[in-house]
């Protein structure tokens, strides 16, 4: 098979590297990748908002299948554009994505079809929004509707954050993303990620994570894309995978085929594992950057395979096999971030550092001078596995640790939650 892959994070590399093991690979591409994923498919670069553009480099290059990683590309059509040129994505429709890039539409889905969410309000102007804040009280959470790079959502502990962030929707701050704000319950539990592979009829249970997105020890400090992650999740036991698969996907499978925008891909249901049961957070529809690599270094099976049977409707004959080992994964981060991190950095080390049972996943790097250098605010994922959360920490520790970059930085305490579990065992 001959696979064009899109995107240039350590989600992206988890899956090059992953497609790399597969026997049905001939020839991989990735646009515009990074260093990392350059080690395992050859770096192509166009304009990947022009799906013109795609579709001919696909044609000319004899793309058997497109792998689409972020979200961007999906909410703006590209599956659809593709498709249309009947090139095989793997990946929503444009409609179907909206699940991720419209915080009302998927509120709207749930109250529909019955799933388990935080009660909400949406509205389009700032003074109803206010209003329904001011009669609800806090704690109470603020999400801009649209796609806001990971910002547009405020946990609002008084009412003064609330008002504060409702303005800052509304002033234009996320441009078309805040012009609708959604306000909601405050979910009391633990959170957990939980994916699907999925055909348009058929989900395919695909894993649980818990992410660190606070980039401080002990989950203190501003919120980032992720500082580290953690697959299997404690918390989804196989009764809590059942009722999420019951209470909450399988009715938006059958929501979003009803709508007529039937879904295909990754979702990935964010969860709030309350004392009632599983509650929806937020649907992604693709995989999560940094649960991806965790997922990829536990998973037994092959990946194009699974991908493979997603894009052709094929997930009701298909089963999936995992590793029993635990995967955990440290990101490292470029001093600045998630502000303004500084580039060009020079890291040494990194090739060294990787060996039996870990992997070092290129998020934000780039080549200088023959030298690899920082080039964005999450940069290294370094990912372990180890018959124990402990034990894969451990390891992933230790070879960051063989890192030499003065000017990165990490967390210390990734998968502290599920290392308290083990250890109280
Ligand atoms: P989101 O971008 O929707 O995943 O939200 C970012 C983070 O905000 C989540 O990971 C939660 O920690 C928190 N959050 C979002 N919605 C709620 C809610 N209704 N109740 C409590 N916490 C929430």
């Amino acid at each position: 098979m001959r696979v064009l892959l899109i995107g240039s994070g350590g989600r992206e590399h988890a899956l090059a590297w992953k497609m790399a093991a597969s026997p049905l690979l001939t020839k991989l591409y990735a646009v515009p990748g990074n260093p990392g994923i350059g080690r395992e498919a050859e770096l192509v670069r166009f304009d990947i908002a022009d799906h013109t553009a795609v579709a001919r480099f696909c044609r000319e290059n004899e793309i058997d299948l497109v792998v689409v990683g972020p979200e961007g590309p999906l909410v703006a059509g590209i599956a659809d554009d593709l498709r249309a040129e009947g090139i095989r994505v793997f990946g929503p429709s444009k409609a179907a994505a909206r699940l991720e890039g419209s915080k009302g539409f998927t509120k709207d889905l749930c109250a529909k079809y019955g799933v388990p969410t935080a009660a909400y309000g949406r509205f389009g102007d700032l003074a109803s929004a206010r209003a329904y804040v001011e009669k609800t009280g806090a704690p109470i959470v603020i999400k801009a509707d649209g796609l806001a790079a990971g910002k547009g959502v405020t946990v609002a502990m008084t009412l003064d954050e609330a008002r504060t962030a409702l303005d800052v929707c509304f002033d234009g701050s996320f441009g078309q993303a805040g012009a609708e704000v959604v306000v909601e319950e405050f979910l009391i539990g633990e959170e957990a990620s939980f994916f699907c592979l999925c055909d348009g009829t058929t989900a395919l249970p695909f894993g649980t994570a818990q992410d660190h997105k606070r980039l401080s020890d002990g989950d203190t400090g501003p919120n980032t894309g992720g500082m580290g992650a953690y697959s299997p999740a404690p918390v989804m036991t196989p009764e809590m995978i059942d009722r999420t698969m019951r209470e909450i996907v399988e009715p938006t499978m059958r929501g979003m085929a009803e709508t007529g925008a039937p879904f295909s891909g990754v979702l990935f249901a964010g969860l709030m594992i309350t004392d009632k049961g599983p509650k929806l957070i937020e649907y992604n529809t693709r995989f999560g950057d940094p649960e991806c690599q965790v997922l990829m270094m536990r998973l037994k099976d092959d990946l194009l395979v699974l991908l493979n049977a997603a894009a052709d409707g094929q997930l009701a004959h298909t089963s999936v096999r995992w590793r029993d080992d635990a995967a955990l994964t440290v990101v490292m981060a470029a001093r600045g971030y998630p502000g303004a991190p500084e580039k060009g950095s020079v890291i040494r080390g990194v090739e060294a550092a990787a060996g039996k049972g870990v992997e070092i996943f290129h998020a934000g790097t780039a080549i200088n001078g023959g030298a690899l250098v920082a080039n964005g605010g999450r940069v290294l994922n370094i990912t372990a596995t180890g018959r124990t959360v402990g034990e894969a920490q451990k390891k992933a520790y230790a070879a960051l640790d063989r890192i030499d970059w003065p000017q990165g930085f990490c967390r210390r305490d990734i998968g502290w939650l599920a290392l308290a579990r083990e250890q109280s065992k």
